[in-house]
């Protein structure tokens, strides 16, 4: 479990999560917040060195190796996935659709497209709300599958539950989160959490 505690995170969460935000403003935050995310989650991606001609000499530096895959879960992975692409350019995307049951909270499968070849990747799973961890385990089931070996989710919103779903089924799974709520209604939303993230994202209300 990685907290992200970075100022710019947290003060990001507090306008996603007041009532008053409009979706133009909502979609903003998120992206600044998952470019938080996205920087802390590939911190230790694997570099190799490289040597560069300036204007003036020769700089020897590092550059990005290897393959990262960002996984939106669809639909309100959709709003971390470019601030992901902003920092990693070259990352592969693939995309899960899972559908939440709106009375029972079970996250079922309507599409699924990843990239192939996944076991040397770096897979990151953008997923906003970690409630009750049934769309995340999910997820992850789906790149274990497919043959991903270092999987890392990051959310927005974690809850306690969540954590423990993802952490009873993947405890080698990172999770990065600015923040872990106090638990979840009795539907399933997390508190004090943020509402609906798809909903808020593309003012679906
Ligand atoms: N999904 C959301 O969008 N919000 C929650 O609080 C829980 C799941």
């Amino acid at each position: 479990m990685h907290l992200v505690e970075h100022p710019i995170a947290l003060d990001a969460l507090v306008a996603l999560r007041d009532k008053t935000t409009r979706p133009s403003h909502f979609r903003r935050l998120a992206h600044r917040l998952s470019l938080v995310l996205a920087l802390e989650a590939t911190r230790d991606l694997k570099t190799e060195a490289a040597r560069v001609d300036t204007p003036l000499e020769r700089a020897d530096g590092r550059v990005l190796a290897g393959d990262v895959v960002v996984v939106p879960v669809l639909r309100a992975g959709l709003g971390m996935v470019e601030a992901v692409l902003e920092v990693l350019p070259h990352a592969r995307v693939g995309h899960i659709g899972l559908q939440r049951d709106e009375h029972t909270a079970i996250a079922s499968q309507y599409y699924a497209k990843l990239p192939p070849d996944l076991s040397q990747s770096v897979a990151l799973i953008v997923d906003p709300m970690l409630a009750t961890g049934g769309s995340a385990v999910a997820a992850l089931r789906m790149l274990d599958q497919a043959g991903a070996t270092d999987v890392r989710l990051v959310c927005i919103v974690a809850a306690p539950e969540g954590v423990a779903a993802v952490e009873a089924a993947r405890p080698d799974v990172r999770i990065f989160t600015p923040v872990i709520d106090r638990g979840l209604n009795a539907s399933k939303f997390i508190l004090p959490g943020l509402g609906d993230f798809g909903d808020r994202l593309y003012a679906t209300l």
